[in-house]
């Protein structure tokens, strides 16, 4: 069984604790007690990551798309290889069960292979000049160093998903990957070290993150800034780029409306959606939120949606049989709690789940709110926990108003045997992401981004190269 390991930071290709030797404590949130401890930067490690990504950058830049390619390829096959000791550093840090772990260290290795190709085609253009003798030639350009932010509840894979396009794209990195999250993401930014990513290029600190967004953000080495988090959090960090004219892509948080027609392959909608709401115990982004089903469907689905969620097996993610693992932390259950007691004291009916499990971790069971209405707390904020939220519609008109109600614009899903209803809701819903009568999202080759209060950017497909490119013109007249 592998043991926990505490990790410290990587800068200049050297592993290191921090200067001083503060560290900060990690909890396993299936039991709450504390199984090891992350190193915490100082300023002068921060200044030597900084002055690392400024030299990385020209030693990855020297190297052809070729070259770094073939790296990042041997990285993604090193990641395959070590994710069953990985996926259990994870569980133990994260909460999530093992199985899914691995998933998710699985589609990272995917995402850097795709990207690593990906970056072999930034293909610049000719633009057909106005005379004889001329040529203009449209170059992509590597940005420069990169700022990266990333969230606790997927540790790996947000992490994979910037360091990916940014090296394939030729650009150095400095990650700050979660302080309660931080043994594997640590393994991962081993997989690539291990796979000849040369010092410099890569860095992994850790900290306190306000002082950390602070001064790498506002260092003139740092040419770009991603971050992947909550809506406060990204507003006051899209700032701070604004503010040293920094190039920015936000991947912030959701609230996905599911519009459910009576019309709909009922079997495939309950199971299929109960897998996205519950997985990763709805700390996701993209978790299916508010279902709004039509008013003949509405008691069938919620009675179906309901049996579906009270048979998961909720429990420690590293037992074999576990279906959904604790929340990543306290703060998660304290809001749950909140939230679904601000539901039921205005009218809400639970259908499933509703409370904490035992006294033990940071356990809650998976819940299923019924008759909701939009006054609800709950119904705005994004409760990101394993809470589904019911409530009938009458007309599509009615539906799609609910599902572009709030600023949030990230995904959105829909069921239905219609394919009018479908081309309506292709048209009208505003969202960065729809998919239809299957769970589509989040492939290395397709889009993945927001709208409005949930981003810019996006992390998915050609686009995410993009926003770690330049374009620059260079146009001669020969004769
Ligand atoms: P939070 O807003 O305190 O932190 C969110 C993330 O931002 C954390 O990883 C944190 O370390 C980081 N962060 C906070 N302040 C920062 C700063 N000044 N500079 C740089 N990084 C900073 O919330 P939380 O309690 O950790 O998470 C809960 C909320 O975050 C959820 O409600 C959800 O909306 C959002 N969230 C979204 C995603 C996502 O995938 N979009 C992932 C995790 C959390």
């Amino acid at each position: 069984m592998t043991a926990y390991r505490n990790t410290q930071l990587y800068i200049d290709g050297t592993w290191t604790d921090g200067t001083g030797g503060r560290t900060i404590d990690v909890l396993n949130p299936a039991t709450a007690q504390v199984i090891g401890h992350v190193a915490h930067a100082a300023p002068p490690d921060l200044r030597r990551a900084l002055d690392a990504a400024a030299r990385g950058f020209v030693t990855w830049g020297r190297m052809s798309p070729l070259e770094r390619s073939g790296i990042l390829r041997r990285a993604a096959a090193l990641l395959r290889e070590r994710s069953g000791d990985i996926a259990v550093l994870m569980t133990m840090e994260q909460g999530k069960p093992v199985g899914e772990a691995r998933t998710e260290l699985l589609a990272a290795a995917d995402v850097v292979d795709w990207m690593a190709e990906e970056g072999r085609r930034t293909y610049g253009r000719i633009v057909p000049a106005r005379a004889p003798g001329i040529m203009q030639e449209v170059i992509r350009s590597p940005v420069g160093p990169v700022a990266a932010f990333c969230p606790w509840n997927f540790p790996v894979n947000q992490v994979a998903r910037k360091v990916g396009a940014a090296l394939a794209a030729g650009c150095s990195i400095i990650v700050k990957a979660a302080e309660e999250t931080p043994a594997s993401p640590a393994e991962f930014i081993r997989t690539l070290a291990d796979a000849g990513v040369p010092a410099g290029v890569l860095g992994l600190v850790y900290g306190t993150p306000a002082e950390i967004s602070q001064t790498l953000i506002a260092d003139p080495i740092i040419r770009k800034v991603t971050f992947t988090g909550s809506t406060p959090v990204g507003k006051h960090l899209a700032a701070l780029a604004g503010a040293h004219m920094k190039r920015a892509t936000m991947e912030l948080g959701g609230h996905a409306p599911v519009i459910i027609s009576a019309d709909a392959d009922m079997d495939r909608a309950v199971s299929l959606l109960a897998g996205a709401k519950f997985r990763n115990a709805g700390q996701v982004c993209i978790a299916p939120t508010r279902f709004l089903v039509e008013r003949p469907a509405y008691d069938t689905f919620v009675t179906r949606f309901a049996a579906a969620a009270s048979a998961l097996r909720v429990g420690d993610g590293l037992v074999e049989g576990t279906q959904m693992g604790p929340l990543a932390n306290v703060r998660r259950v304290d809001m749950m709690e909140t939230l679904v007691a601000d539901a039921v004291g205005q009218g809400a009916r639970i259908a499933a789940g509703g409370k904490r499990v035992g006294n033990t971790g940071y356990f809650f069971e998976p819940t299923v709110l019924a008759d909701v209405t939009t006054g609800m707390r709950i119904m705005n904020d994004e409760p990101f926990g394993p809470v589904a939220l019911m409530t009938p519609y009458d007309t599509l008109d009615a539906a799609v108003a609910e599902a572009n109600r709030l600023n949030y614009g990230l995904a959105s899903y829909a069921f239905t045997g219609s394919g009018r209803t479908a081309a309506i809701l292709r048209d009208q819903v505003r969202a960065g992401m729809l998919t239809i009568n299957h769970i589509g999202l989040g492939l290395p080759e397709i889009p993945f981004g927001g709208i409005g209060d949930s981003g810019y950017g996006s992390e998915g497909g050609t686009e995410a190269l993009e926003a770690y490119l330049d374009t620059r013109l260079v146009t001669v007249r020969a004769y």
